[in-house]
């Protein structure tokens, strides 16, 4: 998403960008001003001889990764380029889908199959065994949506996502429109298709998370002004899937948090301006783990679901935590 413009732009003149190089060890990516304090508690889930490897670099703006165990491979999307890639554990790399509606996130469903957010059609599509491309949800009370952005399953296998404008606003990503809602949402497409608006209470609602019990839903906030900061937001999900008792989970004073994750021990990791940003479970800065470029999102997969992959700016990367992600666990 374009918004990230303005945030390397800004980083690049105050030299904020490029503090590590690939295939550093966390030593060196943490040599600049990193506390003791920090560097042990990151040390609980990363090995200090843990590298970031990069696996793919020449895009234009990446995102969407999702592992796909029955492929061995992450999935990912350029938005820019209109295209989807497909990158094996064993280093292969192929086109996945050209074009792909400027395809932004991808998720896995209940039973395993890629379901993705397409700017450019304005919908959210599930893939069929035999390759066929159903429609999950493209409108909300007979009008268009803005441009899916990102999706996320919950436990009783229903997926949520959010719907933001940047599709329609930012002419790379999408074809520029008029919005036809009157707010930028958060929606749940129930296992039995039915479209419900959970809130429409962010500004600009991007990146998304829930918590592997399915009881709180993380929502990045990416269109924060004074009065409505850019940070991470945190509602509980009732029995009933409602949303209730808002709160800002974690604040940004510098560029914004897209694409979440979870670990199974309920850290929230953020795709973010310097790298990977984690919090712990009270909101908490728990650690970070730079990028050469800014983070727009991030997937737990690889053979035991512990690999983090990082889809940064033009680049995918990819370490080894101690822990896995919990989407692995729902597999
Ligand atoms: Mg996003």
């Amino acid at each position: 998403m374009s918004e990230m413009a303005n945030w390397q732009r800004r980083a690049v003149l105050k030299g904020l960008v490029g503090g590590i190089v690939a295939g550093a060890t966390l030593d060196r990516a943490h040599a600049a001003p990193t506390v003791d304090a920090e560097r042990a508690a990151l040390e609980t889930i990363l090995d200090p001889s843990a590298e970031m490897k990069t696996l793919f670099t020449g895009g234009r703006w990446l995102e969407g990764p999702c592992y796909l165990p029955d492929l061995e491979s992450l999935v990912f999307s350029d938005v820019k380029t209109n295209r989807m890639w497909r990158l094996g554990d064993d280093g292969s790399t192929e086109t996945f889908r050209d074009p792909s509606e400027n395809a932004n996130g991808n998720v896995l469903d209940g039973e395993g199959r890629l379901v993705t957010c397409e700017h450019r059609r304005r919908q959210v599509v599930r893939q069929e065994p035999d390759g066929s491309i159903t429609v999950l949800a493209d409108r909300y009370d007979g009008k268009r949506l803005n441009s899916p952005n990102d999706a996320v399953l919950a436990p009783d296998g229903a997926i949520w996502f959010t719907d933001p404008t940047y599709g329609i606003t930012q002419p790379e990503e999408g074809i520029p429109a008029e919005p036809e809602q009157s707010a930028r949402r958060v929606y749940r497409i129930d296992p039995s298709g039915r479209l419900d608006a959970k809130t429409d209470t962010l500004r600009q609602p991007n990146g998304i998370a829930i918590s592997a019990d399915g009881r709180t839903l993380y929502v990045s906030e990416t269109g924060g002004d004074a009065t409505a900061p850019n940070g991470i937001v945190r509602f509980t999900i009732g029995d009933d899937g409602a949303l209730a008792d808002r709160q800002v989970f974690a604040l940004y004073d510098k560029g914004v948090p897209d694409g979440l994750a979870l670990d199974i021990e309920g850290r929230l990791y953020a795709g973010s301006i310097d790298g990977v940003r984690i919090f712990d479970e009270a909101g908490r800065p728990f650690g970070l783990i730079p990028t050469p470029k800014p983070a727009a999102n991030l997937a737990f997969g690889g053979p035991d679901g512990r690999r983090l992959f990082v889809t940064a700016t033009d680049s995918v990367h990819a370490i080894d935590l101690k822990v896995p992600g919990i989407e692995w666990r729902k597999r």
